[in-house]
């Protein structure tokens, strides 16, 4: 049997051994050219939605994990302006090695990484859980966003980055559809732009699977930590992906589909409802109800006064 064939390199004339099936896309890829198109896609992304430009300062929050490292690494290959934020959450084990791994990929690619370190700053997660009720999760959440504003407003930053990927975005939307969770539904963007002190903050991994970010990482030899937090085990959303998984299994693509036609569908709606239908003001001619300036009406009436001859 004849090996299979990458479909791009049937195109230009090479034959590197494939190395992915993109199942959603119906793409078999070799290495190189598996890497080529991750890095088109991202950029794709970027400009899709005009996260940013390469006059921006980027910060980029780095976890430790595939998807944030992998993403620091491309936008340093693309030429962007981008640094790093590692928030160090003090949970033993876990926080010690994703820190290795984000300041090991900083002294590669050689840029600068910022490290907050919660125990000295305020507390570790573990010690905050003991002050609160919250979850874990919610806690951390809050002080990551906390932090990660805060150093990007304090360095001049203008754009933030985080690696959530399509998966991630995927399992968020069918939870917010699940309760209809209309506000996190109209805020759900890949882009949401500076409001007051809050910086921009940008998503260019939405359209990017956790298999495929997981690739890239793999191809360019950037070693993350690969256990989840410990407090992850619990959360919901790993419920969810595990139902929409076997959903893409069943039908490749499902996952993409549904988030890019939310993205062109509905969310264009949500976030500006005024489109749905127009607000209704008073004609200024006749006073009537009307959605424009002057009422259908009023509009005819001026037609006919101002033509003398009916249309033929
Ligand atoms: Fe923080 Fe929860 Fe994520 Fe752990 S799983 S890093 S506690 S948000
Ligand atoms: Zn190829």
């Amino acid at each position: 049997m004849t090996p299979p064939k990458c479909t791009l390199c049937k195109t230009q004339q090479t034959n590197f051994p494939v190395k992915v099936y993109l199942s959603s896309y119906n793409l078999k890829l070799c290495q190189k050219h598996f890497i080529e198109w991750f890095e088109n896609r991202v950029a794709t992304t970027i400009e899709k939605y005009r996260m940013f430009t390469p006059h921006d300062k980027i910060l980029v929050a780095v976890s430790g994990g595939k998807d944030s490292l992998g993403l620091w690494f491309l936008l340093s290959r693309l030429g962007y302006h981008a640094e790093g934020l590692y928030i160090d959450l003090g949970i033993p084990e876990y926080s010690s090695q994703s820190r290795t791994y984000a300041q090991n990929l900083a002294s590669r690619i050689q840029r600068p990484l910022h490290v907050v370190d919660l125990a000295s700053e305020l507390a570790s997660i573990p010690e905050l859980r003991q002050w609160s009720r919250k979850p874990a999760c919610s806690l951390c959440g809050t002080l990551k966003r906390y932090y990660m504003n805060r150093i990007a407003r304090e360095n001049a930053y203008t754009v933030l980055a985080t690696g959530h990927n399509l998966d991630d975005e995927v399992a968020v939307l069918w939870n917010n559809v699940m309760h209809w969770n209309m506000e996190y539904l109209a805020k759900q963007y890949p882009v949401l732009p500076a409001e007051g002190p809050f910086l921009k903050k940008v998503k260019p991994l939405c359209r990017i699977s956790e298999k495929e970010s997981a690739l890239y990482t793999l191809f360019h030899n950037i070693p993350y930590i690969k256990p989840e937090c410990p407090y992850s085990t619990h959360a919901s959303s790993l419920e969810n992906k595990r139902i929409l998984q076997q959903l893409e299994e069943e039908k490749p693509g499902t996952k993409i589909t549904f988030y890019t036609g939310f993205l062109k569908n509905l969310s264009p709606l949500l976030r500006h409802p005024e489109r749905i239908s127009s607000p209704l003001t008073l004609c200024i001619v006749c006073g009537e109800p009307t959605t424009t300036e002057v009422c259908a009406v009023c509009q005819l009436k001026q037609k006919i006064q101002g033509d003398n001859h009916p249309p033929s």
